[in-house]
């Protein structure tokens, strides 16, 4: 999997270390293990899926994270993508709209012995307790950019974001600098709906 993350033209590091020490197959059920480590989306339950390799690499490489920063994840799902940045060093947040795979998601992370905040509820409207965040990862694709995960994005913060229709979403990186947002977007991915007050209803 990892070979063909770097011959997919994935480069940072941390990334492919982070990958290449949390165990995929943890993740999926039962009848997809043999399938954990192929460079595919595979059904986690709820009509939901675990995220593509390459796609969570991609995003997670876009969010340029440092050790130590503040993250905001907006669709735990099977708990996968939370894991790989904890890896990575980060004080993690995640929030799941389905308490079913939360549960889930939940087991693991104790079972492996990550420090991860979550809870089940709407992330569209971000988590304003624990605000501001050094970096927004949101894995189910949004009609448009929710204004509250703009709002809770500390200066020089990143927010990494799928925006699009129902088949098909641009991945967008917005940075914050002090008071205006950068944005550079890149092209096809294809995640589950963001469902919520600042999604899709
Ligand atoms: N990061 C996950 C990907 C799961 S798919 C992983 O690594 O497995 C996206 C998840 O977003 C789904 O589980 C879905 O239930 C959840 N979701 C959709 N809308 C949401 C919302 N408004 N708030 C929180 N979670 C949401």
């Amino acid at each position: 999997m990892i070979e063909l993350l770097s011959h997919r033209g994935i480069r940072d590091e941390r990334v492919l270390r982070a990958m290449s020490v949390v165990d995929r197959h943890l993740f999926v059920q039962e009848p997809f293990i043999n399938r954990a480590y192929e460079d595919s989306a595979l059904p986690i339950g709820h009509s939901q899926t675990i995220s593509q390799p390459y796609t969570v690499a991609y995003m997670t490489e876009c969010l340029e994270m440092k050790e130590g920063d503040k993250v905001l994840e907006v669709g735990t799902g099977s708990g996968y993508q939370a894991v790989i940045l904890a890896e990575m060093g980060a004080r993690l947040f995640t929030i799941e709209r389905h308490m079913g795979l939360l549960t889930q998601a939940r087991k693991i992370f104790d079972k492996l012995g990550y420090q991860i905040v979550s809870k089940c509820g709407d992330g569209t409207i971000g988590w304003k307790e624990f605000a501001p965040f050094d970096r927004i990862l949101v894995t189910a694709g949004a009609p448009e950019i929710p204004q509250p995960l703009l709002d809770q994005l500390n200066s020089g913060g990143i927010l990494v974001i799928p925006i699009g229709d129902l088949d098909v979403q641009n991945l967008h990186v917005i940075k914050r600098v002090n008071d205006h947002f950068e944005k550079r977007e890149t092209f096809g991915f294809k995640f589950v709906p963001l469902i919520g007050r600042k999604g899709w209803r």
